[in-house]
């Protein structure tokens, strides 16, 4: 039931609201009466408790009819979860971080960050009508870099395609999880519509709905004919078709459409030649066009999308405030994918919405946390971190070394010391033999120095933060 529920979750709220906010939520127990749910981190009990209560609660009595309370914990933590009924949950009287949020927002985040995801969702009705377009998801807002740009072009190549027959049929996109596959077939479909060809977009779901279906009301034909008399068939996610009869279909429309001239595009999570599910032919004819793979995003192009979302969402919360160095920090704790970006910014800004403050290199830790890959730490090297250092302050490495006191070399030479100091194990005395033959008092002094800065100066403290992480990882 709790795998239903939770389908049932992603399908109310669209894949991205549910990315970001329900992927990790568990069931712990089911106990007279009430759920016991959990999550990773106490600022998405504290979300979903404030926005999501009533809505988890009623699906999963939809599930469960005895299901009247539910409770959400912190995993890991051991403490209790303070019960909160749903229905009752929002916090009494108006004080608290919780309160100025209801006060100043209620459904200001999800709302203006993720609409798309809602509207992608939003209609499950019965026509035979493809599944709508994403009006965020447009050539417009794809960021290209060295992983996409062939995907990009091909796909704009398509889109704008104007007289007879079709370029690469099918245009074959592949990629992992959040690599933007989606983004270029609304792209293309956008691109399409406006040059004024007929469209249909579906996602595999959608055209196995839409089968069925007609084969409920004894309208397949109908349906086939209206999918062939297209100019482009759009087919998300096909990797998702199942089902014997429905394969025969999509089959016979790929070769009816192909055979006709028509411009077939198809998203896949792998290539066609590892479409198991699919009979060998079908497979071969999906693979006969022009067969691209997006690879995973480089750092610049995360950098890139990810300051691309945040000044989208910006224009529409001035007070929103994320210093380059949490941004970067973001981008390069963040590797796996565009969703994972996305759903990160969604997390700053319900934190900066929630707490009223800044996005801190702290906020925006634990905000992510959940996001990134647990990856081993690493054993850092002094050279490492004097060449850090030295490249992001603009001078050398030997003058970090040398006998400079200029504060251009004085202030980072103190930082790679502290920096040696807190993240290896090495001794004051051998830290200060590695820079340059100096005394240990000397690094001493460099240590405390530095730590009563970065206590009283936060961009400072944001600065080392940031050195911190690109070392660690
Ligand atoms: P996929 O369909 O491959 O799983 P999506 O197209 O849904 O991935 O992308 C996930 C999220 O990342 C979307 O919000 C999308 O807009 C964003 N995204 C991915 N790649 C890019 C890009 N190159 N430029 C801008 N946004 C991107
Ligand atoms: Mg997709």
């Amino acid at each position: 039931a709790w795998a239903r529920v939770k389908r049932r979750l992603r399908a109310e709220l669209g894949e991205d609201v549910f990315a970001s906010w329900f992927a990790r939520l568990e069931l712990e127990a089911v106990a007279g009466g009430t759920a016991r749910l959990t999550v990773p981190t106490r600022f998405l009990k504290s979300w979903i408790e404030s926005h999501y209560l009533d809505r988890v609660l009623n699906t999963f009595k939809a599930e469960v009819e005895e299901i009247a309370r539910i409770e959400v914990g912190v995993r890991g933590t051991g403490a209790p979860a303070r019960p909160v009924a749903a229905g009752v949950a929002k916090p009494g009287p108006a004080s608290g971080p919780l309160a100025r949020l209801h006060a100043t927002s209620a459904p200001i985040p999800i709302a203006a960050v993720a609409p798309a995801a809602e509207a992608r969702n939003a209609d499950a009705g019965g026509d035979l009508s493809g599944t709508p377009l994403d009006a965020r998801l447009t050539f417009a807002s794809f960021v290209i870099g060295r992983s996409n740009a062939l995907a990009h072009a091909a796909a704009e190549r398509v889109a704008n395609h104007q007289g007879e027959g079709a370029l690469y049929n099918p245009l074959y996109l592949h990629a992992g999880v959040g690599l933007g596959k989606t983004h270029l077939l609304h792209g293309i479909g956008h691109a399409a519509r406006e040059a004024g060809r007929r469209v249909i977009y579906l996602t595999a779901d959608r055209f196995m709905y839409g089968f069925v279906n007609a084969l409920k009301t004894q309208s397949a034909l109908a349906y086939k004919e209206r999918l062939r008399g297209i100019d482009l068939l759009i087919l998300d996610d096909v990797q998702f078709i199942q089902g014997k009869s429905i394969q025969a279909e999509f089959g016979h429309t790929i070769n009816a459409l192909i055979d006709a001239g028509r411009q077939v595009v198809v998203a896949s999570d792998r290539p066609p030649t590892e479409l198991e599910a699919l009979d060998e032919r079908v497979r071969s004819r999906l693979g006969g066009g022009l067969v691209v793979e997006i690879t995973a995003l480089d750092e610049a192009l995360r950098v890139s999308i990810l300051s691309a979302r945040l000044s989208a969402v910006r224009a529409a919360h001035p007070g929103f405030d994320v210093s380059p160095q949490v941004a970067t920090y973001v981008a390069r704790a963040i590797t796996a994918n565009g969703r994972d970006l996305e759903g990160a910014v969604n997390r700053l800004l319900a934190h900066a919405t929630l707490t009223g403050t800044a996005v801190t290199m702290e906020t925006a830790e634990s905000a992510i946390r959940d996001l990134v890959k647990n990856r081993e730490p690493k054993r850092i090297k002094i050279e490492d971190i004097q060449k850090l250092v030295a490249s992001r302050y603009n001078v050398s490495r030997s003058d970090i070394l040398s006998e400079r006191r200029t504060a251009a070399v004085v202030k980072p030479r103190q930082i790679a010391m502290y920096l040696s100091k807190v993240l290896t194990l090495r001794s004051l005395p051998e830290i200060g033999r590695r820079f340059g033959g100096r005394d240990h008092t000397t690094v001493l002094h460099a240590v405390r120095k530095i730590e009563k800065q970065i206590g009283e100066d936060a961009v400072l403290g944001d600065e080392v933060e940031l050195l911190k992480r690109m070392l660690q990882d």
